[in-house]
């Protein structure tokens, strides 16, 4: 899953939907484009490859426009080709980005075949173009026909339209992946990352499972699942560009390697205190949980899944618990036994971590007896959903090979393995040695840094 970003101000935005592009560029992808309406006509650009190539088409072509949205994509249906690039677009009136993957989008096609409908590329996401522009000719405004369309997609999206009839608004729907508005005195934005969003607004609003919602220059309206008018709260996030810079190193890993002190330091203050553990770094009332718990079943995928591994021998040898450990993608085909007071726990630097969110979702129907994550982002699904949270504060790790949420995942992990065995009053005197390696950590890798020629 890639970057949506989309925006609505009182000048022309194409400039800032490009920006936003290039910082998300580090999540990796296969193609740009953009949308962005002239009240008379839409103009579309899109290419393979790299955001500079996209960036120099609209050099070229100058377009302009106060509404638009923009795209970069991964593959998941139909390779990466200009044709199968984001926006979509539907009778040349309704544009869409899509993140994600529609589950049943060879019936929804077929369907829309019969209705009359051509496609054009071989994504899942065309679809969804076509579907909005047959609810809007059969007479509903875009925000109904979103809410329709919401009924008849099964999968993950998140969606950004325009359309060529309303010079004013962009439109956007949600259901388990990212999407979240942006807003500022000088216009209202969406982005699926934050990160795309830095140094235009520091106020959030993150969108909700089954919400659609309706955005101008000056206001926005949200729906919910139910169709009902939704307030939701505004979240403050620094998201500056200082922190997505590479700040004199060759690249993010680099950077994100010397950030390794600082980052550990993060992940432990206001945890640790004299010789040991603080209570309830995990929130209000887990401490009493953790006094509950006879088994550890981790669920992540990844680098967070090799961390867990190394988590479960110290949860065996320090805090005396069995651990069972899956991959967050079988987790849910193999029909899990769970055992009396066993702690589900999910470890995911983003929080987003689609198989992981499944798999929190799916525990929540069985008789855990309650879950907790380790994860690097406040705003992210799985902080918002679990029972507890223990944040690694590392900051955007934008290099693709995992440095620093790695290390401050096992940081973190450590803590919680002391907080168990302080719950089961286990190890005194071992725990308070722990926590003298863990605050002379940072040092020490400083030092081993240092031995860099
Ligand atoms: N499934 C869509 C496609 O293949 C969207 C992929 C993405 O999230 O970038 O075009």
């Amino acid at each position: 899953m890639c970057g949506i970003i989309a925006a609505a101000t009182e000048k022309s935005v194409g400039k800032l939907l490009v920006q936003g592009l290039y910082k998300m560029e580090y999540r990796g992808y296969d193609s740009a484009g953009v949308a962005l309406h002239q009240i008379d006509d839409i103009a579309h650009l899109r290419s393979l490859g790299k955001v500079k190539k996209l960036e120099s088409k609209m050099v070229k072509e100058k377009p302009k426009g106060k509404i638009g949205i923009a795209h970069t994509r991964w593959a998941t249906h139909g390779k990466p080709s200009e044709e199968n690039a984001h926006p979509h677009v539907s009778n040349n009136r309704v544009f869409i980005v899509h993140n994600g993957i529609i589950e049943n989008y060879v019936a929804l096609k077929e369907q829309l075949i019969k209705k009359g409908y051509q496609f054009n590329s071989q994504t899942d996401s065309e679809l969804i173009a076509h579907q909005l522009d047959f609810f809007l000719n059969q007479g509903s405004e875009m925000l109904e026909a979103m809410s329709l369309l919401k009924e008849k997609l099964e999968g993950a999206y998140a969606v950004a339209a325009i359309d060529l009839k309303n010079e004013s608004h962009f439109y956007l729907m949600r259901n388990k992946s990212p999407l979240l508005l942006g807003q500022s005195d000088s216009g209202m934005f969406a982005a699926s990352d934050p990160l795309a969003l830095a140094d235009l607004t520091n106020e959030f609003v993150f969108l909700e499972d089954g919400d659609v919602a309706e955005v101008s220059a000056k206001e926005y309206k949200i729906l919910d699942k139910n169709q009902k008018r939704a307030i939701r709260k505004i979240t403050t996030i620094d998201v500056s560009s200082e922190a997505m810079g590479k700040n004199g190193y060759r690249h993010f890993m680099e950077k994100e390697i010397y950030e390794q002190p600082t980052a550990i330091l993060n992940t432990l203050d206001g945890r640790i205190g004299g010789e040991d553990v603080l209570e309830n770094i995990f929130g209000e009332g887990s401490n009493e949980l953790l006094s509950k718990v006879e088994r550890i079943q981790i669920v992540a995928a990844g680098t967070s899944l090799h961390a867990g591994r190394v988590a479960a021998n110290w949860f065996s040898a320090i805090a005396n618990l069995p651990t069972q450990i899956d991959y967050a993608s079988e987790y849910r085909y193999k029909n899990p036994y769970v055992d009396k007071n066993t702690l589900l726990l999910t470890i995911s630097q983003s929080g987003e971590t689609a198989d992981t969110l499944g798999a929190l979702r799916y525990a929540k129907e069985r008789s855990y007896l309650g879950s907790l994550t380790i994860c690097n982002v406040p705003t992210s699904s799985l902080a918002r959903e679990s029972d507890f949270v223990l944040l690694t504060n590392a900051g955007p790790e934008i290099g693709v090979a995992s440095t620093k949420a790695f290390t401050t995942q096992l940081t973190a992990l450590m803590l919680l393995t002391l907080s168990l065995a302080k719950a089961r009053n286990l190890n005194p005197r071992l725990r308070g040695r722990v926590v003298g390696a863990l605050r002379a950590l940072p040092e020490k890798i400083t030092e081993s840094l240092e031995l860099k020629t």
